[in-house]
C-alpha cells in the first residue's frame, strides 16, 4: 500500500487518501440490482466483484483513509448506470430525465443538501426577455422553457395546480428603461424578439405605468415587455422534482446521498476509463456515465480531481455571489409582473472577475453591481435582486449590499422609500447563492476529453433555473445517443476548457 496523493479539496473539505494495491474480496450479490459490496479499507478488488464491465484492466484504486469508513471499518460500495455530482436545479433534473427517459439506474450525491448551492438562492424567472436571438444560448434557454410550459401542462392535466406544486405564475416579463438610450435599445430587442416569434411589445410610459402602476415612471420611460415569460419558486420546484425522482427508488432505480461530498474518481489503470465516484462515505461505480453537476465548485473540484492524472482541464468558472432580499408577508406594494432594469442585460455579462481559479479575491468588493428585479412569489412575498460579486467562495450576507438592493428598488418603486429596510425586522430575509460563472457567458455540458464517460453540466450563472430542463436533456441526448434538439457544439468542453 503506497501513500500517494490528496485528491480533493472541495468547499471547506480535505481528504487524504492512500492507494491501494488490488486484492481479492469475497463475491457479494447485488442487492436491489445497486448494491455491489463493502470492502474493508485498503482492500478493495473490482475483479472480485460482481460488476460485469468493471472486471478489466482496474488495478488501483483510491481510498480515503479515514473518512470513507463506515462504523464498522467497511466502504460501502454501490452500483448505478449514471452517478451525478451535485443536486442543484442541474443535477436535480438531469436524474429526473434519465430516470424517465431511460431505465437507467440513477445515484446523485451532494455536499450539502439541494438548495444549498445557488438553485436555493435563485429567484425563479423563467425568462426570453433578456436573452437575445441568435446567441448561443437562445436555442437552450427557448427549448428548456418549452419543456418547462409542458411539465406544467402535465401538472394541470394531473389535476394539480401549478402554482402551489411549483410556485408557477405566467406573471409576464417587464424590463425597464429610464433613458432615450435605454428606451432605443429596448425597441430594437422587441423587433428582435417578435422576429424570433415571441409575443413581445413596446410599452410606452403611459403604457408601462397602466401596466404596472407601483412604478415610478417618467416621459422617458418605457419598457420592453414579454406576456409568456414565467416563474418559479426554486425551493418548491426542487421538492417538486426530489419527490418525482424519489419514486424510482423503490425500483432499485435511484438513491440519493446528501451531505456526502464526492472527493476522488476511481480510474482504469489500463484505459483510464472512470469507473466510480469516491465520496466521504461510499463508491458510487457507474456502469454508464459520471456526470459532474456541482455548480460554482464545479472548476475546482475538477481541478483537484484530475490533479494527479495526465488529464489537461482547465474549467474558468468564477463564484459569482447573489443576494436577494425578501420582503415576507409584504403587502404595501402590489406587483402585476416580473420587473427588471435594462441594466441588467450588462450587469450579467460584465468583464471578468481579477481573481484564480481558486476563488480568492484581490479585493473585497471586486466589480460588485446592482440591478433592480423584482417579484411577488407564489407566496405573496416580495423578492427584490439582485447583486453580483466575485468574493469567492464566501457566502456570508453582506448587509452594505443588502442596502443597495434595497435603496435601488426604492428609485424604481417609490412606496418602498416609506419604509425603513431596519424596521422590517423579521419579516426581511436574504437569500445569497454562488452564481456559476463562465467568462463567455455560456454554461459548459459534454463530455471532458481524456476522461472517457465524465461529462461537465454546468456554468449557467444567472440562467440555471431556467435552462435546467435543456440541459438535462441535452445530457441525456448524448449518454443515451438520442437526436440533440439543441446543437451542443456552443457548450463544449473541448476548446473551452481543455487544449
Ligand atoms: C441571487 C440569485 C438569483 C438568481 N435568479 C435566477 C433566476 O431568476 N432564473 C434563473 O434561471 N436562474 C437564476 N439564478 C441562477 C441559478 O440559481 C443557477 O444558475 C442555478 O441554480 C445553478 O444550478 P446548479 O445545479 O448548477 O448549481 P447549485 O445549485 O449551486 O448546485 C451545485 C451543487 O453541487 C454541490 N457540490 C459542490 N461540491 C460538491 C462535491 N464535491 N460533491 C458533491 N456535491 C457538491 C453543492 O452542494 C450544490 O448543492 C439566480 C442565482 C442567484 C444567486
Amino acid at each position: 500500500m503506497h501513500p500517494v496523493a490528496v485528491c480533493s479539496r472541495g468547499p471547506g473539505i480535505k481528504y487524504d487518501f492512500l492507494w491501494v494495491r488490488e486484492t481479492t474480496l469475497p463475491r457479494r450479490p447485488f442487492v436491489s440490482g445497486i448494491r455491489a459490496g463493502s470492502s474493508a479499507l485498503g482492500f478493495l478488488s473490482i475483479s472480485s466483484l460482481n460488476l460485469g464491465k468493471f472486471k478489466a484492466g482496474s488495478r488501483r484504486h483510491c481510498i480515503p483513509s479515514a473518512t470513507a469508513l463506515s462504523s464498522s471499518g467497511m466502504v460501502e460500495n454501490l452500483v448505478f448506470d449514471v452517478v451525478i455530482v451535485g443536486a442543484g436545479i442541474i443535477g436535480l433534473t438531469i436524474a429526473r430525465e434519465f430516470l424517465l427517459e431511460s431505465d437507467l439506474s440513477v445515484a446523485i450525491v451532494d455536499a450539502g443538501i439541494p438548495c444549498s448551492g445557488a438553485t436555493g438562492a435563485g429567484q425563479g424567472y423563467i425568462w426570453m426577455i433578456h436573452k437575445t436571438p441568435g446567441s448561443d444560448i437562445w436555442e437552450l434557454a427557448a427549448r428548456s422553457k418549452q419543456l418547462w410550459e409542458a411539465l406544467v401542462k402535465s401538472i394541470e392535466h394531473a389535476g394539480m395546480d401549478p402554482l402551489e406544486i411549483l410556485g408557477w405564475k405566467k406573471t409576464g416579463s417587464l424590463l425597464i428603461g429610464r433613458t432615450p438610450v435605454e428606451l432605443a435599445t429596448l425597441e430594437q430587442r422587441v423587433k428582435l424578439l417578435s422576429g424570433a416569434g415571441v409575443r413581445a411589445e413596446f410599452l410606452s410610459s403611459t403604457d408601462l405605468h397602466l401596466k404596472e402602476p407601483e412604478l415610478e415612471v417618467s416621459e422617458e420611460s418605457g419598457a420592453a415587455f414579454l406576456l409568456d415569460d414565467c416563474q418559479l419558486d426554486a425551493h418548491h420546484t426542487v421538492a417538486f422534482i426530489e419527490k418525482g425522482n424519489r419514486s424510482f427508488a423503490s425500483h432499485g432505480r435511484y438513491a440519493e446521498f446528501y451531505h456526502d461530498p464526492a472527493c476522488c474518481l476511481i480510474r482504469s489503470s489500463q484505459n483510464g476509463e472512470v469507473q466510480a465516484v469516491q465520496t466521504s462515505k461510499k463508491i458510487l461505480y457507474s456502469k454508464k456515465a459520471v456526470i459532474v453537476a456541482a455548480g460554482a465548485w464545479t472548476g475546482l473540484l475538477m481541478q483537484n480531481l484530475v490533479s494527479q492524472t495526465d488529464v489537461s482541464l482547465d474549467i474558468p468558472m468564477k463564484p459569482r455571489k447573489g443576494h436577494l432580499l425578501i420582503l415576507e408577508n409584504f403587502n404595501h406594494i402590489q406587483l402585476n409582473h416580473g420587473l427588471m432594469e435594462a441594466g441588467y442585460v450588462d450587469h450579467q455579462v460584465t468583464a471578468s472577475p481579477p481573481t484564480s481559479a481558486s476563488g480568492l479575491i484581490q479585493h473585497e468588493h471586486s466589480l460588485t453591481s446592482i440591478s433592480m428585479t423584482a417579484t411577488s412569489d407564489m407566496m405573496g412575498n416580495v423578492v427584490l435582486g439582485s447583486s453580483r460579486t466575485f468574493s469567492g467562495f464566501n457566502t456570508e450576507t453582506e448587509e452594505s449590499i443588502i442596502l443597495r438592493i434595497w435603496e435601488r428598488a426604492g428609485e424604481f418603486l417609490p412606496n418602498l422609500k416609506n419604509f425603513s429596510l431596519l424596521n422590517l425586522g423579521s419579516s426581511r430575509k436574504v437569500r445569497v447563492g454562488l452564481r456559476p460563472y463562465m467568462p463567455d457567458g455560456k454554461p459548459i455540458i459534454g463530455p471532458i476529453p481524456g476522461l472517457p464517460k465524465v461529462f461537465l453540466a454546468t456554468g449557467h450563472e444567472g440562467g440555471g433555473l431556467c435552462m435546467a430542463l435543456g440541459t438535462a436533456e441535452m445530457i441525456a441526448d448524448m449518454v443515451l445517443g438520442r437526436t440533440f434538439k439543441v446543437d451542443p457544439a456552443p457548450f463544449s468542453v473541448q476548446g473551452r476548457c481543455c487544449r
